[in-house]
C-alpha cells in the first residue's frame, strides 16, 4: 500500500488509526525519493537517515516533505542549487522550516531550484536540469522545479517554495498540482536565501488546495527575525475552507484571456485558452459571478520589464554578500579582490551574471531615476489597478503561462513577444504581495495546465475557498503524474 500519493488528511487519519507509522512512510518517501532523482534530477540532497517522529493531533505530525534548496537548514547542506554555496552548510534554520518541526513534519529531502530562484525553466541549478514527471522531454518551469516534480511524481504530499514572480505557482501548472503563496509576510522569510527581498514570498506545492492550507498554517507565523513578517493567529486557513462561495464575484482580463488578442496563436494556445472559459463556466454553475475587465495594453505590456528592473536591481544588493570569504568555496587568487573576482566568475551561471549587469546597470546613480524608480512608479500603478479590481471582485481569475509545460530542447530563459504578458502576469501577486493559488485546470496536448486565483491582501481565506470550491467540481484533485511518452 502506497500512502505519499494520498492527501495529508489521508495519511494523517491512516496515522492515527495505526494503518501505517511514520518510519514506513519515511522509508516509502526515500525510495520514492530516489526513483525520482533517476527520472527527474529533482533533489540536491536526499536524507537517507531522515527520523520519524511522534504522531500527535498535528495534520503534518510523522509525515514526510521536501524543502527547496534556498530554505537555509542546519547541519544540511543548503546551496541554492548554485555552485557559489556547494558546501554551505547552515548553522541555523529558517524559521518556516523550524515552525514545520514543531508540528512534528519530517524532511527527507532538498530539492533543486533554478539558481537562486532566478529563472523559470528548472534548467540552471548547479545539478543539472529537472524533468517534468509527465513528460520528461518537458520542463517542469521553475524555480521551484524539484518541489513541483517530486510533489506531482508523488514522492510526497507537499514540498515548500519560493516565489519572486511566479515562482511556485508556473512549476504547479506545469506539473498538474497545486501551488500556494500567501500574503507578503504571512510566512516568515528569514532563512529563504534572498532574491528580490520585496517580491520575495514563500509557500508551498501540494496536490489539493486543503494540503496547502493546511502546511501553510504550520509555516506561517510573526517572527523577530522578519520586520515584514506580521501576526496572523487568527487566520486558521484550513479551519475555514468550507467551499461556500455563492454570490462571490471574479473577474478576469480579456487583454490576457480573448484568443483574439493573438493573432498567431497555435492550437495549443487556443485549446488552454478554452479550458479557462469552460472553467469561468464552472464558477458560475457554482453560484460565482464572473465579469470581464479590460486594462490598458501599455499598463499590461510593462509588467515584464518593471519586474527585470527591480528584481534584478534587489538582487544585485542583496547577492553582494557572495564573496567567496564567508560563505561557499573558496577560490584561487593573491589578493582579495582577485579571489573575489575568481568565485563569482566561476560561481555564477551566465544568466546570473546577466541579471546583476543589469541590476547594477539600473543602480548607477546616473540610470537609477529613470529606469529603478520608474519601475517603482509603474509597480505601484499595477497595484493601485488590481486594488480597484478587489473593491469591485473577490479575486481575479486567469490562465498560467500560455499552455503546458514547454520542451526542454531549445529552451531559453527568453520572452516570446506575442505572450508574453500570459507568461508573466503572475508578477502582478508579487509587485502587490496578494494571496495567489494556481490550481491544475484540465489537459492541453495530453499534459497538464494551470488556472490562477489571486486575491487582495490578507484576503487568503476567499482565495483559497474559491480555489477549494473549484477543485471540488473539476475532478484533478491529488492528481499523480502519469508519463505520458
Ligand atoms: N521566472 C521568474 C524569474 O526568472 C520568477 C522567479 C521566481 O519567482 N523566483 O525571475
Amino acid at each position: 500500500m502506497s500512502y505519499m500519493n494520498k492527501t495529508i488528511e489521508e495519511i494523517h487519519e491512516a496515522l492515527v488509526n495505526g494503518k501505517v507509522t511514520s518510519k514506513d512512510l519515511i522509508k516509502e518517501s526515500l525510495e520514492m525519493s530516489h526513483k525520482v532523482q533517476k527520472e527527474c534530477n529533482a533533489f540536491v540532497t536526499i536524507m537517507d537517515d531522515a527520523k520519524e517522529t511522534k504522531v500527535t493531533d498535528e495534520l503534518l505530525s510523522g509525515i514526510p516533505y521536501g524543502i527547496k534548496d534556498n530554505y537555509s537548514t542546519k547541519g544540511i547542506l543548503s546551496t541554492g542549487s548554485s555552485n557559489t554555496l556547494k558546501d554551505y552548510v547552515p548553522f541555523f534554520t529558517a524559521t518556516s522550516i523550524d515552525n514545520l518541526s514543531k508540528k512534528g513534519a519530517v524532511a527527507v529531502n532538498k530539492t533543486v531550484l533554478d539558481e537562486f530562484g532566478m529563472g523559470g525553466t528548472g534548467t540552471t541549478g548547479h545539478t543539472g536540469v529537472v524533468t517534468n514527471p509527465w513528460d520528461h522531454s518537458r520542463m517542469c518551469a521553475g524555480s521551484s522545479a524539484g518541489s513541483a516534480a517530486a510533489v506531482a511524481a508523488g514522492v510526497y504530499p507537499y514540498a515548500t517554495g519560493s516565489d519572486t514572480g511566479d515562482s511556485i505557482r508556473k512549476p504547479a501548472a506545469y506539473c498538474g498540482i497545486v501551488g500556494y503563496k500567501p500574503t507578503y509576510g504571512m510566512i516568515s522569510r528569514y532563512g529563504l536565501f534572498p532574491f528580490a527581498s520585496s517580491l520575495d514570498h514563500c509557500g508551498v506545492l501540494t496536490r489539493s488546495v486543503k494540503d496547502a492550507a493546511i502546511v501553510v498554517d504550520g509555516m506561517k507565523g510573526i517572527d523577530k527575525n522578519d520586520m515584514t513578517s506580521w501576526d496572523s493567529a487568527d487566520m486558521h486557513l484550513y479551519e475555514s475552507i468550507d467551499g461556500n462561495v455563492k454570490g462571490k464575484k471574479l473577474c478576469y482580463i480579456k487583454e490576457l484571456c480573448d484568443i483574439n488578442m493573438y493573432p498567431n496563436a497555435d492550437d495549443e494556445l487556443k485549446s488552454h485558452l478554452e479550458n479557462f472559459m469552460k472553467t469561468c463556466e464552472k464558477c458560475r454553475e457554482l453560484g460565482m459571478e464572473v465579469c470581464e475587465e479590460s486594462i490598458d495594453m501599455t499598463l499590461l505590456s510593462a509588467i515584464p520589464s518593471v519586474y527585470v528592473v527591480i528584481s534584478c536591481a534587489e538582487a544585485t544588493s542583496n547577492m553582494s554578500n557572495l564573496t567567496g570569504f564567508i560563505f561557499g568555496p573558496r577560490a584561487e587568487g593573491d589578493k582579495w579582490d582577485v579571489e573575489m573576482k575568481n568565485y563569482r566568475t566561476k560561481g555564477f551561471s551566465p544568466l546570473i551574471k546577466r541579471r546583476f549587469v543589469i541590476g547594477s546597470y539600473v543602480l548607477q546613480a546616473e540610470n537609477k531615476d529613470r529606469y529603478f524608480h520608474n519601475a517603482q512608479r509603474v509597480r505601484r500603478l499595477v497595484v493601485d489597478k488590481w486594488n480597484e479590481l478587489f473593491e469591485k471582485y473577490d479575486a481575479v481569475i486567469l490562465p498560467v503561462g500560455s499552455g503546458p509545460a514547454k520542451k526542454l530542447e531549445g529552451s531559453k530563459d527568453a520572452l516570446d513577444k506575442n505572450t508574453a504578458i500570459l507568461e508573466d502576469h503572475l508578477q502582478i501577486g508579487n509587485f502587490g504581495g496578494f494571496p495567489s493559488i494556481t490550481i491544475p485546470n484540465g489537459f492541453v496536448s495530453k499534459l497538464p495546465v494551470g488556472v490562477n486565483i489571486t486575491g487582495k491582501c490578507f484576503n487568503d481565506i476567499d482565495v483559497l475557498n474559491i480555489a477549494y470550491a473549484l477543485e471540488s467540481i473539476m475532478g484533478y484533485k491529488n492528481q499523480i503524474a502519469k508519463e505520458v511518452k
